[in-house]
């Protein structure tokens, strides 16, 4: 099925997302390394180095699935700050804990399974919020949008970083041959499921691009809105801030 591109209910795509996480959470991270050639790596780097974050403060990891960005916040907030990952799905919660566990990360880490469009922190709880290759597949975004800048601190940020658009056609006709053709096939050899990576690919090609997730953001009350295209916009990191 090309479900991505059909109108589908709102309960119908939490439903599809929930399923398409369980199935690919054993293998997520081995997926994400042959998927982009280990380039998600570079591109996570780039995001902590623009999250500003420093010791002792408070970090949400939304959407945190494996934890990847909570591992290196979590060295650099100490023990005195916090991180907390949260995400939606149970099996990406348990893969990432016991990936961290695993890692050794400090006790500075909690798990909470929580919905990005309600999150159940108090307002102006944290100093940064980072959600990685997440919005995209949240039903209701402007919601997820307000409910990310209550639980902020004023004076902190949030950075999404997630697909986009290719800024130029070449870039952009290789890459959708390779999400639709090259990413399934890879999916059905090492994941047995190419349906998830359809869907990952659908869900791509469906999320706003880059000056209308800017303009999101800013309506559901961000200021000093900006993004960074990275590998030519096959992925965007967008910071906002709450004053
Ligand atoms: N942040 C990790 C990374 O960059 O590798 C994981 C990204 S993974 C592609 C997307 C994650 O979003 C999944 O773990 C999924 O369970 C989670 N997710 C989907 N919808 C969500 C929602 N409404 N609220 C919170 N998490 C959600």
């Amino acid at each position: 099925t090309h479900f991505g591109f059909r109108t589908v209910a709102k309960e119908e795509k939490a439903g599809m997302v929930a399923d398409v996480f369980h199935s690919v959470a054993a293998k997520y991270d081995l997926m994400n390394d042959l998927m982009s050639l280990g380039i998600h790596r570079i591109w996570k780097r780039f995001t902590i180095d623009c999250s500003g974050v420093r010791r002792g403060q408070k970090v949400l990891d939304l959407a945190g699935g494996t934890g990847d960005l909570t591992a290196k916040f979590s060295r650099i907030i100490g023990e005195t700050g916090e991180v907390v990952l949260a995400d939606i799905n149970s099996s990406m919660l348990k893969m990432g804990r016991d990936k961290l566990r695993n890692k050794g990360v400090l006790g500075n880490v909690s798990y909470v399974q929580a919905n990005a469009e309600a999150l159940p922190f108090p307002d102006n709880t944290f100093d940064c919020i980072t959600i990685s290759f997440g919005l995209r597949n949240v039903t209701d975004k402007d919601k997820a949008l307000a409910s990310m800048f209550r639980v902020l601190k004023p004076g902190g940020r949030l950075l999404i970083l997630e697909f986009s658009r290719p800024v130029f056609e070449p870039l952009s006709k290789a890459y959708d041959a390779y999400s639709f053709h090259v990413l399934p096939r890879i999916g059905e050899l090492v994941a047995k499921d190419a349906e998830s990576y359809r869907y990952l690919a659908e869900s791509i090609r469906m999320h706003p691009d880059q000056e209308t997730l800017k303009q999101m953001m800013t309506s559901a009350g961000f200021e000093n809105t900006s993004f960074h295209n990275l590998t030519g916009g096959i992925v965007a990191l967008h910071r906002g801030f709450k004053f």
